[in-house]
Formats: C-alpha cells, structure tokens, sequence
C-alpha cells in the first residue's frame, strides 16, 4: 500500500562544515567548505518524524526508496541506474568452517557499473544536474571514474575521468564506451586530483573527488538504511568495510545517526563495532590509528590489487577516525596474498566472486576472530562493494594459489 506521503518532499536543511560546523547553503552548488576547505555534511529536518512506512517509498526497489533522506529536490532531476536494494547474503559454510555463528554479507557488486560507487554517483550526478553543472571531473582508482562517466551519460553531461595508467584495462575500456575523456596519470589516486586541478584549472567542470562535493557520501549512506531495512531494524555487532576514501564508513554511521534521531532505532540498540579494512600497500588510516604516524598528509602509499582501497591521503580522514572512535571500532590491513585467499574461498565456498576490497573484508574477520577481537557469536555484516570482474586481469590464473 503507498500512501501519498511516501512521495515526500526531500527534507534537505543546510549544509555543515565538518570541521568548524559552520552553516553553508544547501540550494547552492558547493565544493568543499569555504571556511576550511573540508567537507560538507548534509544536514536534514527530522523534526517530525513518522514511521519508516511513512518515509520509504516501498514501491521503489532502488536506493531512491530513502528519497525523503535524500537531498535531490525536484524528482525529475533524478538520475538513475537502478542502484541500491541490493541483496544480504547469508554465508552458511564459510561461516561453519571457521565458526561464525551469523556471518552475512551485502552484496554490492550487483550495482550499475559493479561497484557500490554507483549509489554515489548517481546522487552527486542527480545534484549537479539539478544545480546547473555542465560537465563533471573526476580522480578516481577505477570504479567511481566508471560510475561517474555511466550517470554522466545518462545525465547528458560532459565527463572527464583521470585514473592511474596501471589500472586494469576494464576500467579503462567501460569510460570509453559511456563516452567519457580519460587521462591516464603515472602514480596512484592523489596524482590524479593533482592532474585534476591542472586540467580545471578555470573550473568549469564540477570536481567529483570523494568528499569535495557533498552528495557522494548522501548516496552511499543509503546502505545504512538498507541494512537496518534488510534486517527488520536490528543491528549487527560488527560491520567490516573496505575504507579508502572512506564515504561507506562514513555514511553509513551517518544513516545510523539519522535513524536514531528519527527513532527508528529502539533507544536501547547497540550501534555496530566499526571495523575498517585497508591493504597493507596502502594504509595511512592505519597507520594514524595505531600512532605509527600523527596523520595521513604525507603517507607514501604502493598500488594494490584492491585498487578501490589505493588511496593515500584521504581527506576524511578525521571523519574516519572519529565513526572508529565512536563506535569503538579497528582497522585491519590486509596482505595481496590475502585478498587473493579471500577470493577463492568467498569464490569456492559460497559462490561469489567479489573484488579483492571485499576479499580483504573476509580476511580482516578472519584475523580479528584470531586476535579475539571477534567473538565467535557475534552477528558479522561484510561489505562486499565491489565484483571481480575488472580487476580480471591482475588475478588470472591465481584461482588454485
Ligand atoms: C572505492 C572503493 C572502495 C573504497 O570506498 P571509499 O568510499 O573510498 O572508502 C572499496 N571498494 C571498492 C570496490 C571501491 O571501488
Ligand atoms: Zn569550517
């Protein structure tokens, strides 16, 4: 049954400096904030808050059914691939095997483009359209620059994507097909925002950049929502994501915020241990949480098999560390080895084949139950955000060790 009120109004606010909290408009296009050069976070009027039938838009089976939570003001501005909605899976006997009484994974690779990346793009997309942007611009690993040139192209808007040369072919060729310019950069993500800045140099292209725009991270958000949906308002103990940038950590716990302050959430729920998974090639958010280095501004960081997960110098790192801290969560950081373990028993035992981000998220349960860190009963949610598909390349042949 659909009432008229599931067709809601965005009840979009203001917009927040993450930093100093300033207030800055959200009915204007915006980067990052002018005050400090952070991000900014979304705000919205939960003052009267009904129920969730009374919110979500059940007849919508994409991540639009949140659209009230959202930030999109006029519906017909909205552009989307079907992102979101996607399945919770059980993991009977890989969770037998190692004594994980409820072990469960979302399974993001089922989005558009492959990735969870398209929730977000197809948010900020939807925004840029809306406030007027004629082209957007993008450093990215791999998957966003795919997710942004695909709702680009639905968008009619210009797109230009700047990735590293060594990034698997596939998601090269995927930009091409949508039409999308692609600037190939030697080094890894933060050499790509710096090619960015030269190539927008007039800024006539709208900067995409995880956290330098504030709707990515409205987009990826909805994955909160989803999981409390999923399961019927209950929490897990432990939610275990693969954290480069770092809008899924960071926008989930938003959600979980969001929920509580809507009542969604019984007040006596226990909110989730956040657990962030790095590759030990690239780990700065590890690093600064185990004090090997007092921030991320000048970690050095090595290309990975993950490449989602091959990000340096992240600008929401004090966003990140902040859910770790709140939640009373960790961060792991996980071996290629590993991830390429990771894939053949998520692969062998369960039938997924799960980019090596989501391989490494298994693998970070594994070592957490070992260190004890993880009881053996506790309910675990694995993000898998991505699916192996164009990461092929640097794992053929790898399937038998
Ligand atoms: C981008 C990406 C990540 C990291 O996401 P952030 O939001 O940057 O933390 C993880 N996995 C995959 C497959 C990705 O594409
Ligand atoms: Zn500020």
């Amino acid at each position: 049954m659909k009432s008229a009120i599931t067709t809601a109004a965005s009840r979009l606010h203001e917009l927040h400096c993450a930093a100093c909290g300033q207030v800055h408009s959200a009915f204007e296009l915006q980067t990052v904030s002018a005050c400090c050069q952070q991000p900014l976070l979304a705000s919205y009027d939960l003052s009267w808050p009904p129920r969730p039938e009374g919110i979500i838009d059940q007849a919508d089976s994409s991540m639009w059914r949140y659209g009230a939570l959202l930030p999109l003001l006029d519906p017909a501005n909205k552009v989307t691939l079907g992102e979101g909605l996607t399945p919770l899976l059980d993991l009977p006997r890989l969770g037998a095997h190692y004594g994980f009484s409820a072990l469960t994974l979302k399974d993001e690779g089922q989005n558009p483009t492959g990735s969870f990346k398209a929730r977000g793009l197809s948010m900020a997309i939807s925004k840029a359209k809306e406030l007027g942007a004629s082209g957007c611009i993008i450093p990215t690993a791999g998957n966003a620059g795919v997710a942004m040139a695909a709702y680009c192209a639905r968008a009619g808007l210009r797109a230009t994507v700047v990735m590293p040369r060594h990034t698997p072919e596939a998601f090269k060729e995927e930009c091409y097909w949508y039409g999308a310019q692609v600037e190939l950069v030697d080094g890894l993500i933060n050499d790509c925002a710096a090619r960015v800045r030269q190539l927008n140099a007039g800024g006539e292209l709208l900067d995409i950049s995880t956290l330098k725009e504030p709707y990515r991270l409205e987009g990826k958000k909805t994955m909160g929502y989803e999981i409390a949906e999923q399961l019927n308002w209950q929490l897990p103990d432990v939610l275990l994501y693969p954290a480069g940038g770092g809008t899924g950590l960071i926008g989930i716990w938003k959600a979980f915020a969001e929920m509580k302050a809507l009542g969604w959430l019984a007040p006596e729920t226990r909110l989730p241990r956040m657990v962030a998974v790095q590759a030990e090639n690239c780990r700065p958010l590890y690093d600064t949480y185990f004090g090997h280095q007092s921030n991320c501004h000048a970690y050095q960081g090595r290309p990975t098999l993950a490449n989602g997960l091959a990000v340096p110098r992240p600008l929401g790192e004090p966003l990140m560390l902040r859910v770790l801290r709140e939640s009373q969560g960790t961060v792991v950081s996980v071996s290629e080895e590993a991830m390429l373990e990771g894939m053949r028993e998520l692969g062998q035992h369960e039938g997924l084949f799960v980019a090596p981000e989501g391989a490494a998220v298994w693998m970070a349960a594994r070592q957490l139950q070992a260190q004890g860190w993880l009881r053996a009963d506790e309910r675990l949610l694995l993000l898998n955000t991505g699916s192996a598909q164009k990461y092929l390349s640097n794992v053929v042949g790898r399937a038998w060790g």
